[in-house]
Parts: structure tokens; C-alpha cells; sequence
């Protein structure tokens, strides 16, 4: 047996005991300080106890990361300086299988970040207005408890998004859980039985990404977990890739259902691989997410669809403080004959009563009736539950924020301020985010920002060329700490789904080839997006490029006027070519730019030579009229091509 020191001091493993770590860390440690050490039951004296301890309080007061509330596991990896791989490994080591976009929970987060010696700290958001009551009166610190998670289905038009939402609800009706009728009133819950307990879950009512990106851009963070439903016998389609890459952006965990198993052409494989050809993992791939076949016409594996969300629920521990003043966001609003503005609010921490006092959004008013999605009167509200409320002066927007306030009078202050706030943004122009000047501006002064891409191609090739290049900027100056992320790259005209996702992640829109369609270019406009276009490719790594190194100095800008439909083609006896046209919008200049558009692709830019209406020359037509025009140079005209009129503008320079 090995001589024991006579020396005073601690055996080494009581004071790894002492220190909450292993053995083999301390002797890590131990050597780090050059005190070498024989094994767990060797003897430290009490100096080198002393230096130890305090080492590691030095070490721990010294490393501080700051992360968001509940960050992703990715997060928290760049807060420590971490690859995320190493920290979803050491999560699988502690028990829990979560990937890296997940989000997590604070508590688990620290005990992470703990693993690897750091403290961690949210980092503070800046507010723009006091916060209302919410987190006063609040329960004790940190008296979180579980709550239902909220689930969005999204997927292509006709793969069964509205079919799944009814067969759910349905089921539960059924079962003689929920007697009665449930009524549309944007979001419901179901109780299911899991692992002998009764869970609820939580639906958004209104399938697709639109409405949860357009949330998401209002600020609301609403759904914890997506279903993207695909039906079995059609596959992959272009609102499924959407659907993806929008839950992707929000960091959202996905599970996958494979729709439509009953149909005798349903193959659920083929799915599944083409999921994984769309960087979508699914665990027969090796990856981490799970699908499930389910019928939303028989109600095959609706149970297992459910048991699986309340397991991903499990995993990603989602809670909630059910004390004190709710907070929320609104899911629906609409103003009804007799009943004034009803809204639809998800309450998502605390408790919402009768009687209290809301502002939502640019709204306010007190709760004066909340009832349920069975049309049953509720006089409160817990976590993840929605309601439908009445007393709002106004109809609020989905996506505005729900706050509790003391007194009527502070939330006319709330909302007049905010009010007056929008009319000023409206009237210096709008809202300004940032766009590819101002990032250049901030590298110039040494300010990092991120640089977010939306990403829009003719063709399949085209995109992923660009996307070539953009991943060569990266590589090719690891050290720029500008760096880009592309949040979503798709073919086909840039839409207004594109924008509202800009503006959820802070993005400039890109279009290589391709141009916004008129909603696009005005949700633009209106949310301050800066969108570019280009149809050469090193042009557009140029601007990047420039901006990436504070360097861009934009000149001109283009202004789109408006746009025409070809109805007819005439030709003159002296072989001039009249597209007879209709203005869908905006307005038709003469002398002004005009693209020529067909299908997705722009044939030729030309100049409008003459433009008429009646046998009148005239020097503009608007919108909702009929007039005739010629084309400098072209003569190519089709019915259903579409001439998009546009002017060059000076940018201000600021
Ligand atoms: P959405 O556009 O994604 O909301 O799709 P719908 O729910 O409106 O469904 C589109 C069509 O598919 C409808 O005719 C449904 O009846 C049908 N459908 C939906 N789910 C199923 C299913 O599981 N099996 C079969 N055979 N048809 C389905």
C-alpha cells in the first residue's frame, strides 16, 4: 500500500468532492499548476488547496458569456467560444439529445456553460417603452413550471395542413374530452395522455409560414415546435422548401408529418429522402428529426403525432411563470358587428383575468369577457392558453405584443406613444433597417455586423452559384469578423413571405435574375428592407464585398413605378408593334425604363417610346387603365408579358 504523506491537507478526491468536479479534472488542474499528484487518494497540503480554490473562484468570476434568455444550443456555443458539436455531444453526455438550433432552457444552459467554467448572464434587450406590470407581482424568483408547447402547422398548398388542424380537433371532441362545438377562433388545445398524465397542446389555428413569419417579424417568438406536413403521395414542393427554410431560420425544432398514408400512391420513403436532400435530417438518416406516416382523412397516427410534440416538449422543457400579469402576443383580431374588436391573445407567461387592464399592440382596453375555443366563458388564462378577448378599443395586428397594465390612463399613454412613434417613422419615410450601406457605414467604423441573406435565383443553377461565391467571401478572410449567413435561398420571384422573413432576421433581400413581385416591392417599402437586385454575378459579390469592408458607396437607386399586363398585340399597316396593356398598378410613364417580363424571366430592359390612351398620346397611365404601348426596340410582345416601368432615383446620402 502506498505510503500516506504525513503532510496536513485534503485527499484529493474529498476536495474534488469539495469542488464539485472529478477527480481526473482536479489532477488536470493539479498539473496545470505544476503540483503533481499520485491518484484519487493522494494528499494536497493545504497551500496548494488554497492556490486551487482560489484559481477556479478566480476562473469563474473572470468568465462571464452572455447569452439571450432560453439561447439555442448554438448560442450559448458562441457566447463560450465553442463549437456547437462539442456542446450538443456534451448534452447527449448529460442525458439529453438536443441539436443545435434548439433552444434551451436558462437553467440547463448554465449547467452547461458551467461544464465548461462560465457564468452565465442574459443579455438585456433594449426596450423602447417602459415595461408594463409583468414582471412586477411577479411569484417567487424563478417559479417556473412547465407549459403546453405551441404548435404551427405549415407545408405546400394541399398536402393537409387544414385536414390535420381538424382531424386533431376532432379526435379530442370525439373522445368526450371536449364536449362541444370548437369554434375558429385562431388557436386551440387538446389534452392528450402521456405516459399516464394529462398534457395539453397547444395549435395555432392558421397553417402556413406566412402567418408565422409575419408574427416573427412583429416580434412575436408564438410557436415552440412546427409540423411540416407533406403529403405521401406528391413529395417535396416548393412551399414545403419555404416552410423549411422558415422554420430553420426561426430556429424552431420541426417534426415532420408524412400526410395522406392511406392513399394507395403514398410513398413515405421517397420522403423522407428527399427531406435529407434538403438539409432536413430525418432520424432514419442518422439526423434528429422525427417523422410520422399519419391520415388526416382516417386519423392513423394522430396519437403518435401527439405523443411525439409532448416528447419534443420534454426534450426542449419549454416553461412558463403562471404568476403575476400576463404577457403574451395577439393571434387574430377582427372588428364584429355588436361585439366591437375581438382579439385572440396567446398568453405566454402569467395569468390573464377578466378585468384587467391590456395594451396589445397599438390597442388597449380592459378585459371585459375571454372565452374559449369552445365558446365556454373563462375568467382566467394560464400559460400557452389562448383566448378570445373582449373590450380592445381597436383591432390589434397578429403579432403585437400583449401587456398588463394598472390604470386605463397608462395604457392610453402606452399606446398614444407608440402611436405617435409609427406616424413619425411613417413620416420620415418609413422604417429603416439595415440594409447594405449602412453595413458598410458600420464596417468602415469598425462596428461588427452580421450580414443576413435572403436569396432568390431564376433557376435552381443560378442560386447555387451565387451561393458558391457568397461561401468563398467567407473562407476567403476567415478574419473578417463581418460574416455572412444565408437565412434562405429558393427560386422564383421574390415574394412578400421573403420580406416579412427579412425583416424577422434582420436581413437584405437579394435577387439574382429575379425581381419582387408588387406586394414584395411594397411590404419592402413599407418595412424598410433593403432589396437588391443584379443579373451579373460578380457585381453582386463586388457590393458584398465592398460593403464587407466599409467601402460601398451607392449611387442610384431604382424606383419601380408600376407595372402593365399585355392584353393583345397589334400591328400597325407600317409594322409597328401596340401591346395593347392594362396598368395593374402603380402607374406607366412615357420616356421611363420598362422591363419586359415573362414567366419568371426578364427578356429585355427598354424605354416606353410612346404611350396612349384612346388615339390620345399621353404621358402616364394608372393604375386600373387601359392604354396601348410601344417599346423602343422590341417587338416581341405577348399577351400575359408584363412590362415593369421603373425609374433611377439619386440615393441620399446620409
Ligand atoms: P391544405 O391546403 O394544406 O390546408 O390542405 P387541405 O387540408 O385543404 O387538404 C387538401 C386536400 O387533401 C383535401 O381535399 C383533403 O380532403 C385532402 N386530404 C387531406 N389529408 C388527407 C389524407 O390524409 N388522406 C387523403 N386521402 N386525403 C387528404
Amino acid at each position: 500500500m502506498r505510503e500516506v504523506k504525513t503532510a496536513k491537507g485534503v485527499k484529493t478526491s474529498d476536495l474534488a468532492n469539495e469542488l464539485k468536479m472529478t477527480t481526473a479534472e482536479l489532477i488536470t488542474t493539479l498539473n496545470d499548476l505544476g503540483v503533481m499528484t499520485d491518484g484519487p487518494s493522494s494528499m494536497i497540503d493545504e497551500a496548494t488547496v488554497a492556490t486551487v480554490k482560489e484559481m477556479l473562484q478566480e476562473a469563474s468570476a473572470e468568465k462571464v458569456a452572455e447569452v439571450p434568455a432560453n439561447p439555442t444550443v448554438r448560442e450559448v456555443a458562441e457566447s463560450l467560444g465553442l463549437s456547437p458539436n462539442l456542446l450538443v455531444k456534451k448534452l447527449m453526455e448529460m442525458g439529453q439529445l438536443i441539436a443545435a438550433n434548439q433552444r434551451i432552457n436558462m437553467a440547463l444552459a448554465e449547467k452547461l456553460a458551467l461544464g465548461f467554467g462560465y457564468k452565465l448572464k442574459i443579455k438585456a434587450e433594449a426596450k423602447p417603452e417602459p415595461k408594463p406590470l409583468a414582471n412586477k407581482h411577479k411569484g417567487p424568483a424563478g417559479a417556473t413550471q412547465p407549459r403546453p408547447p405551441v404548435v404551427t402547422i405549415m407545408g405546400h398548398v394541399d398536402h393537409g395542413k387544414t385536414s390535420l388542424l381538424d382531424s386533431i380537433r376532432k379526435a379530442k371532441v370525439a373522445d368526450g374530452e371536449f364536449g362541444g362545438i370548437t369554434q375558429h377562433i385562431g388557436a386551440y388545445q387538446v389534452e392528450v395522455e402521456h405516459n399516464g398524465e394529462k398534457r395539453k397542446i397547444t395549435f395555432l389555428d392558421t397553417p402556413g409560414h406566412e402567418a408565422f413569419t409575419e408574427m416573427r417579424a412583429r416580434g412575436a417568438q408564438v410557436t415552440d415546435i412546427v409540423i411540416l406536413v407533406v403529403a405521401a403521395d406528391d413529395g417535396i414542393m416548393p412551399q414545403t422548401i419555404e416552410a423549411i427554410h422558415h422554420a430553420q431560420a426561426a430556429e424552431v425544432p420541426m417534426i415532420v408529418a408524412i400526410n395522406k398514408i392511406d392513399k394507395p400512391d403514398a410513398r413515405p420513403d421517397r420522403i423522407k429522402q428527399q427531406l435529407t436532400e434538403h438539409n432536413v435530417l430525418v432520424e432514419e438518416y442518422g439526423g434528429d428529426v422525427i417523422t410520422v406516416p399519419v391520415s388526416a382523412k382516417t386519423g392513423e397516427g394522430i396519437p403518435e403525432l401527439l405523443e411525439y410534440l409532448l416528447l419534443v416538449a420534454d426534450v426542449q422543457e419549454f416553461q412558463a411563470d403562471p404568476h403575476g400579469h400576463a404577457t403574451g402576443a395577439v393571434v387574430e383580431a377582427s372588428i364584429e358587428t355588436g361585439r366591437g374588436a375581438i382579439a385572440t391573445l396567446l398568453v405566454q407567461s402569467g395569468t390573464l383575468r377578466v378585468g384587467d387592464i391590456v395594451v396589445a399592440g397599438l390597442s388597449f382596453g380592459k378585459v371585459r369577457a375571454m372565452m374559449n375555443e369552445r365558446g365556454e366563458r373563462v375568467l382566467k388564462a394560464g400559460p400557452s392558453t389562448p383566448v378570445e378577448v373582449q373590450g380592445l378599443n381597436s383591432s390589434p395586428a397578429a403579432g403585437d405584443s400583449v401587456e398588463v397594465v394598472k390604470t386605463e390612463k397608462e395604457a392610453r399613454q402606452i399606446t398614444e406613444k407608440r402611436i405617435e412613434k409609427e406616424r413619425n417613422v411613417r413620416m420620415s419615410g418609413g422604417v429603416r433597417r439595415l440594409t447594405l450601406d449602412d453595413l458598410s457605414r458600420q464596417a468602415q467604423e469598425g462596428l461588427i455586423k452580421d450580414l443576413n441573406i435572403i436569396l432568390k435565383g431564376d433557376v435552381q443553377g443560378s442560386v447555387e452559384a451565387v451561393l458558391g461565391q457568397l461561401k468563398k467571401i467567407n473562407e476567403a478572410d476567415p478574419d473578417n469578423e463581418v460574416r455572412i449567413t444565408v437565412k434562405l435561398s429558393g427560386v422564383g420571384l421574390i415574394n412578400e413571405s421573403d420580406i416579412s422573413l427579412a425583416v424577422a432576421t434582420g436581413a437584405i433581400v437579394i435577387g439574382f435574375n429575379v425581381r419582387p413581385d408588387v406586394s414584395a416591392q411594397r411590404a419592402a417599402e413599407r418595412d424598410g428592407v433593403d432589396v437588391r437586385t443584379y443579373n451579373i454575378i460578380y457585381k453582386l459579390t463586388e457590393d458584398i464585398e465592398r460593403a464587407m469592408r466599409g467601402l460601398l458607396t451607392p449611387v442610384y437607386e431604382e424606383v419601380i413605378l408600376g407595372s402593365a399586363k399585355v392584353l393583345q398585340r397589334f400591328q400597325t399597316s407600317k409594322g409597328q408593334v401596340i401591346a395593347g396593356c392594362s396598368v395593374q398598378d402603380g402607374k406607366l410613364q412615357r420616356g421611363a425604363e420598362a422591363r419586359i417580363i415573362r414567366g419568371n424571366t426578364t427578356l429585355y430592359t427598354s424605354r416606353i417610346e410612346s404611350l396612349r390612351r384612346m388615339k390620345d398620346d399621353v404621358r402616364e397611365v394608372l393604375q386600373g387603365f387601359e392604354c396601348g404601348i410601344v417599346m423602343e426596340n422590341w417587338s416581341d410582345v405577348q399577351p400575359d408579358d408584363i412590362f415593369q416601368c421603373f425609374e433611377m432615383r439619386q440615393v441620399e446620402r446620409l
